[in-house]
C-alpha cells in the first residue's frame, strides 16, 4: 500500500457554513476546492481537524472507532478557534455516509480506512486578524491505509526537549494546524542531529508530548501519563489505552512529572506514545543532553504489546467491544 496518507477515496463529504446555517452535506466526487485568496484560514490560520479510523471486520461491514467522540473533540477545537461549531449529527452523518460509499474498498484489518475531516475559515477578509472566520468550509476526506507495523514493532528514539513547546496554553489541546506548524521545526533539526524519531516535547522539564502522539509510562501493574489539562491533545487512544489498562487491573497514575523524573524511571517503566496512526508504539531510546539513555533494555516490552494488542482486538472484532467504541456502518 501506498505511504500513510497519500492515497485518497474517490469521494468526498462537504458542508458549508454560509454564516447564520449549516448547508446540507453533500458526498462529492473528490475535487480541488475553490477558495478566495483571502480565506481567513490561510492567513490566520482558523483550521482544525480531526484523524481516525473505520475497520471492515469479517461480518462485511465497516466499523468507525469512537465516532462521537472524535466529534465532539472537533467540536471543541472548532469551538476553541472561534469557528462555526459543526452540529454532531452533521458531521457524524458525513462520517457515516462517506464509509458507507466506500465499505468495499477498506483492505481487512490491520489495514483500515483513515478517516480526516477538516474545518476551515473561508471568510474573504484580511482585516480579520482579531477576528473569527463567520463562514466555514467542512469536509471528510477518506483514505485507505495500511498496517503501520508492516516492518515488524520498531523501538522509537525519541529525543527529550525540555526548553521549548510544541504549542501554547490555550491553543494545546486543539487539533490545529498551527501546532505541527510549530513543531516542525524542532523536530526536523532534532531528525538531522540526532537521529531521532520524534521529539518529546517537556517546556521546563513539564513532560507533555510529542509532535503528534501522547506519552505513557507503563510497568507490570501501572500507568504513568500527564493529566489532561490545556497544554496537550487529549488522544483517543491514550483514553481508550487507560481505559482497558484499568479493566485489565492495571493502576492509572494521571500525574504530571518532569524530565528529571522520567530519567529516573526510564530503567524501570516501558515507554510509548500513542495515537490513531500506530496505536501504541514503544519507545526504546531517549536522547538527553547529547546522551543516549535506554528505556529497559531499550527494545519496547511485553506491557506495551500487551495493550496494544487488546485495544486492536477490539477495533478488528477479535475481542467483545464492551465499552460501545465502536458505530457500525451499513454499507
Ligand atoms: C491527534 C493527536 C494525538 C493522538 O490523538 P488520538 O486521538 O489518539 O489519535 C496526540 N497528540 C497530538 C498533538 C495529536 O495531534
Amino acid at each position: 500500500m501506498s505511504q500513510f496518507g497519500t492515497e485518497f477515496c474517490d469521494h468526498f463529504a462537504i458542508a458549508r457554513f454560509d454564516g447564520k446555517a449549516w448547508q446540507a452535506a453533500e458526498i462529492k466526487p473528490l475535487e480541488p476546492i475553490c477558495l478566495h485568496p483571502a480565506a481567513h484560514v490561510f492567513h490566520y490560520a482558523s483550521t482544525c481537524f480531526e484523524g481516525f479510523k473505520a475497520y471492515r471486520w469479517d461480518d462485511g461491514k465497516a466499523h468507525v472507532f469512537r465516532l462521537r467522540d472524535h466529534v465532539a473533540r472537533m467540536q471543541k477545537s472548532a469551538a476553541s478557534l472561534r469557528l462555526p461549531v459543526p452540529e454532531t449529527d452533521l458531521l457524524a452523518e458525513m462520517v457515516r455516509h462517506l464509509v458507507a460509499r466506500h465499505t468495499g474498498e477498506i483492505p481487512a484489518p490491520p489495514s483500515s480506512l483513515y478517516l480526516r475531516p477538516t474545518l476551515i475559515g473561508t471568510l474573504p477578509n484580511i482585516g480579520a486578524a482579531a477576528s473569527p472566520s463567520t463562514t466555514a468550509l467542512l469536509y471528510v476526506l477518506a483514505s485507505p491505509v495500511g498496517d503501520y507495523f508492516a516492518g515488524g514493532v520498531r523501538a522509537l528514539k525519541i529525543l527529550v526537549e525540555d526548553q521549548r513547546s510544541r504549542s501554547t496554553e490555550q491553543l494545546g489541546s486543539t487539533k490545529t494546524g498551527g501546532n505541527y506548524a510549530a513543531a516542525l521545526g524542532p523536530t526536523l533539526a532534532a531528525k538531522a542531529e540526532h537521529g531521532v524519531d520524534q521529539v518529546l516535547f517537556c517546556p521546563n522539564g513539564d513532560v507533555q508530548e510529542t509532535g503528534a502522539a501522547n506519552f505513557l509510562l507503563i510497568s507490570d501493574d501501572e500507568i504513568v501519563t500527564k493529566p489532561l489539562d490545556t497544554s496537550f491533545l487529549h488522544g483517543m487512544t491514550r483514553a481508550s489505552i487507560l481505559t482497558l489498562a484499568k479493566d485489565l487491573g492495571y493502576r492509572i497514575n494521571e500525574r504530571n512529572f518532569t524530565v528529571t523524573e522520567l530519567l529516573d524511571w526510564a530503567g524501570r517503566y516501558e515507554a510509548a506514545l500513542s495515537g490513531t496512526a500506530a496505536t501504541l508504539t514503544p519507545v526504546g531510546t531517549l536522547v538527553y543532553r547529547g546522551k543516549d539513555i535506554p528505556v529497559r533494555d531499550g527494545q519496547g516490552g511485553p506491557n506495551v504489546d500487551r495493550l496494544r494488542k487488546a485495544l486492536q482486538a477490539i477495533q478488528y472484532g477479535q475481542a467483545p467491544d464492551t465499552h460501545g467504541w465502536l458505530s457500525t456502518v451499513d454499507g
